[in-house]
């Protein structure tokens, strides 16, 4: 007898339905099936070597003993990371909530209202306390998105500027150190020039395009940047400013001081500091650079009967159709962390958060003059919330040290021999007491205990905010826990998420993710660590981290891992990036080519171009394979210069290429090395791996193929693995050391990127085990094929191997559609809404086309049900070329009916309610109703509005 086991739990079909779905696929086993599937030169010669499965019982007991190895201590830190108070209900009903964690990025917007409007709050938020016109909906984290801004200063500049090479950024040197490596790792291939110094000595030489400064300062003092701003911008240089969100309750916003872009964390905006991420970054900037703005904007439009409806609007899919014109290679952000970040100014409102600023602001100059009377001396004017403190002569930093850890507290030690101290929402009395008690015992002084917080505002008068903030409608409304858990309740009923239906969204993955996996993301042992604490108060994570770097790289094949990058396209940025270097360090520093084919997702020309490579596209024949003639007339075209390859395996048409080695041959003998895009991985996990194929650097998707759940659109995990003479140059970190000894600079604000959430793909691989995750592998490729075989006779499919099986996903060909029936692709989407489906993926890699990724979770049931629907909408099509229904007044063109519409009085459709509503007869058994109709996408793209004022009528 065996414990239940995870697997059982995870896949979807059952044992009896298995044989059943091979009948129909036409093979008499998984194993003939796979065979036929995966190339035999590729498959792996031996299992993986991974420990043994546990079930999700002994994982809970596994972790919590790791859990135990993490030290919980007071943090006064800071440096881009606080502590915060997550406020419960939004804990409980968004962050342990799967209708929340399990959604996909809103691209099929009458099923994403719910987040769409929680997404807006967030941009409101943001454009009220900056003081700019236009926010997107968040970015990876506070460093990245300080190099966004570069990028989007630099691409700013005017014609004259760029002939006469201004390249240079100034950057003021009171910035966290992560947020200049960050900054520096991004200009290098762009040709950019950072300069440091001090923003009130720095004289522009005429070539700056651009300078960033922080917000309050790195030190802790709130500058005045006024006449520095009227400086830069005399001398044709754009302003950005990194400023902590909260300070901006109490001082004068960056829009109000010339400021041209912000950017910064809403960490601190009830999202738990997790070792390091995932946190959401803000982004705001003018209205005139708009267009250019990296991330998603979302924006308010209207739906086929003029109510307001939401959707993302200008850059959506901009990578696909840009690809390395792109302004950025964001696709995956932070949209969970923005969705609680904005949730949080909801719930507090303008007067709760200025409380909370002020509370933290108070601490501060009480705590200063406190430590002045013990002979402290304060390096900082000016402060928020965070003091450099000078020790008295007698005192070295060592004494502090020593004494704070035995009362459990983590300050920041600099290199210049202070000591930072920064407080946050969650220091109390008690926590103020310890921390005086420390620096008090070290001078052998007393100190009188704190009792009272009184509130103090030390900001100068010039400084102060003055501006109201957070005056929408909606930051005044829900404040008590019952109006907001229902307000939270009201979004999330507007929304398809996983535990609604199958969302089959080709190339993403949408899988279970595991409740059990989630578990230690609510517990303090994991979410409460800053990343820069000492390492041996973080030994649990350090193990996870470790353990998954191994488990990972014996997954892909290959020599070492990083966890760094946050996304799988920060990933393809760091590949490439790793690659450059290997190239420089071999001096062949000139090989700047990258072959991508044309079938690639957008996101590979993006990061190419941010990495300095000049893309050159690879044919694909009329099957969808890539043309291995082109390729190797372009490889040897391209061999004195030639970087890289990047290649999706399976490929994005969902195809084991039997010629992938061939085509690896062909870059290695031309001297590039082989970028493989993972996000397929979930097709290859204990079958082949990118190592055995011959790729040198692949990256993996945690939040596709790794149960990591999508979040509405991130956050994500998208490490690299690379070959042995990669490993090197693996990316490093200037406050925690990481990486190889030939090192990239950082690729994101903290050591391991988003650490809290590499415990889910942690359990994840743990309960499954190498079988598990073998036999997910093969259930993923079993349930596409049984969808195809069952699709085929009525959808034209368009690419197969040449076995004629699918891998993991599959494309139905839609482009005759608009021809013979009348109807976009995009229009049988929506009316799969109306069945209670959310679209598969429309129109990528190929335009007009459904792209099909059931994954292995999928039941038999389920997929049966997604089949029955794909036959009646086939017939629904068939009935207006046939004259059954009506050319334009039809079902699908109409798609989604709402519930306001199917009640009302008046009905005036040739076909009937039931029809439209209750297409077949499950639909009733768990109807969703769309909120919205179609909308109207180019009405709101005309007239962009991005923020919650113009909705509130419809509230
Ligand atoms: C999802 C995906 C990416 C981008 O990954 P993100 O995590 O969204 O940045 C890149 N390539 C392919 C093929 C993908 O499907």
């Amino acid at each position: 007898m065996q414990t239940d086991k995870f697997i059982s739990r995870h896949n979807g079909p059952r044992d009896h339905e298995i044989d059943e779905m091979l009948k129909v696929v036409g093979v008499s086993s998984l194993d003939e099936l796979i065979d036929q599937t995966v190339p035999t030169n590729i498959r792996l010669k031996k299992p993986l070597n991974l420990p043994e499965p546990m079930s999700e019982y002994e994982f809970l007991n596994h972790i919590r003993k790791v859990s135990s190895k993490n030290k919980f201590y007071k943090s006064f830190i800071g440096m881009g990371y606080y502590g915060t108070a997550t406020p419960s209900v939004i804990l409980r009903n968004i962050l342990e909530n799967p209708s929340w964690y399990t959604s996909y990025t809103p691209y099929q917007a009458e099923i994403s209202q719910g987040r769409l409007e929680a997404l807006l709050n967030f941009q409101t938020m943001v454009i009220e306390l900056t003081g700019l016109p236009i926010a997107n909906a968040s970015l990876l984290d506070e460093a990245t998105a300080a190099a966004e801004a570069m990028i989007m200063m630099f691409n700013q500049r005017s014609r004259t500027a760029v002939k006469e090479g201004h390249n240079v950024l100034f950057v003021d040197q009171d910035i966290f150190p992560q947020t200049l490596d960050v900054i520096k790792t991004r200009s290098a291939p762009l040709g950019i020039e950072v300069v440091t110094g001090c923003y009130s000595e720095y004289e522009f030489k005429g070539k700056e395009f651009g300078v960033i400064v922080q917000y309050p300062s790195g030190k802790g003092n709130i500058r005045d940047y006024s006449a520095f701003a009227a400086k830069a911008h005399e001398a044709g240089a754009l302003v950005t400013a990194v400023a902590d969100i909260l300070s901006l309750a109490l001082i004068t916003p960056p829009g109000e001081w010339g400021a041209d872009i912000a950017a910064g964390s809403t960490q601190r905006f009830g999202i738990p500091m997790g070792f390091g991420g995932p946190h959401a970054a803000y982004f705001a900037c003018k209205d005139e650079y708009k267009r250019n703005m990296p991330g998603r904007i979302i924006g308010v439009s209207v739906d086929r009967h003029g109510n307001k409806a939401l959707r993302m609007a200008l850059q959506t899919r901009e990578q696909h159709i840009k690809r390395e014109r792109a302004t950025s290679n964001i696709c995956t952000a932070q949209a969970l962390l923005a969705t609680m970040a904005g949730m949080y100014a909801v719930y507090h409102g303008p007067k709760g958060i200025k409380r909370i600023a002020s509370y933290v602001h108070s601490i501060a100059v009480l705590v200063a003059e406190e430590l002045d009377k013990l002979g402290y001396k304060q390096n900082v004017k000016n402060i928020f919330d965070t003091l450099e403190v000078e020790l008295p002569s007698g005192v070295t930093v060592e004494d502090i040290r020593k004494n704070a850890l035995t009362h459990q507290i983590n300050l920041n030690y600099k290199s210049n021999g202070t000591i930072g101290i920064s407080f946050d929402e969650t220091t109390s009395i008690n926590d103020i007491n310890n921390l005086l008690s420390v620096f008090a015992e070290s001078t052998g002084k007393q100190f009188n205990k704190i009792t009272e917080i009184k509130e103090v505002n030390s900001i100068p008068e010039g400084l102060q905010r003055k501006s109201p903030f957070l005056t929408d409608k909606v930051f005044n409304s829900f404040h008590s826990e019952t109006e907001m858990m229902r307000y939270i309740k009201k979004l999330e009923r507007r929304d398809i998420a996983l535990n609604h239906s199958m969302i089959s969204l080709g190339s993403c993955t949408m899988k279970l993710n595991p409740a059990t996996t989630m578990f230690p993301l609510s517990w303090p042992e994991w979410n409460g660590l800053h990343p820069f604490v000492p390492s041996d108060q973080a030994e649990g994570y350090l193990q996870v981290i470790r353990e998954m770097e191994q488990y990972l790289a014996e997954i892909t094949g290959l020599h070492s891992v990083t966890l760094q990058p946050n996304s799988g396209a920060a990933g393809e940025y760091t590949g490439l990036m790793v690659i450059r270097q290997y190239h420089i360090s071999r001096g062949e520093g000139h090989r700047n080519v990258v072959l991508i084919p044309s079938s690639a997702h957008g996101t590979n020309p993006a990061s190419s171009a941010m990495a300095g490579m000049k893309v050159v596209v690879v044919k694909c024949d009329d099957k969808g394979n890539i043309d291995v003639d082109d390729l190797k007339a372009k490889a040897e075209q391209h061999r004195e210069n030639l970087s890289a390859f990047m290649v999706t395996y399976p490929s994005t048409h969902g195809v084991f290429e039997s010629k992938i080695k061939e085509m690896i041959d062909i870059v290695h003998q031309n001297g590039g090395l082989v970028y493989m895009d993972g996000a397929n991985m979930n097709a290859q996990v204990g079958l082949t791996s990118p190592g055995e194929i011959g790729a040198d650097v692949c990256h993996l998707n945690l939040h596709k193929t790794f149960a990591i759940p999508h979040g509405g659109g991130g956050p994500g995990v998208g490490p690299i693995a690379v070959a042995e003479h990669l490993t090197p140059f693996l990316p490093s970190h200037p406050v925690v050391k990481t990486g190889g000894d030939k090192a990239i600079s950082a690729v994101a604000a903290a050591p391991y990127g988003s650490a809290s959430i590499v415990v889910i793909s942690y359990a994840y691989i743990l309960m499954l085990g190498a079988e598990g995750l073998t036999q997910a592998t093969k259930m993923a490729i079993l349930n596409a094929n049984y969808l195809a075989a069952r699709l085929k006779d009525h959808y034209k499919i368009l690419y197969t191997g040449e076995t004629g099986r699918v891998a993991h996903e599959m494309i139905l060909d839609c482009h005759h559609f608009k021809l013979t029936y009348g109807v976009d692709t995009s229009d049988v989407g929506r009316r799969m809404m109306d069945y209670g489906y959310h679209a598969p993926t429309v129109s990528f890699p190929v335009h007009e086309s459904l792209m099909v990724e059931p994954t292995e979770s999928e039941s038999k049931q389920e997929l049966d049900r997604f089949v029955e629907m794909m036959i009646a909408i086939k017939q629904e099509l068939e009935d207006i070329k046939n004259g059954k229904a009506d050319k334009a007044d039809n079902l699908i063109a109409n798609a989604p009916h709402t519930a306001t519409e199917a009640a009302a009085d008046e009905w005036n459709h040739p076909y009937t309610r039931q029809q439209a509503a209750f297409p077949l007869p499950w639909v009733a058994q768990n109807k969703f109703w769309p909120f919205v109709s179609k909308i109207d996408a180019g009405y709101g793209d005309r007239n962009l509005v991005c923020t919650c004022a113009p909705i509130e009528e419809y509230m």
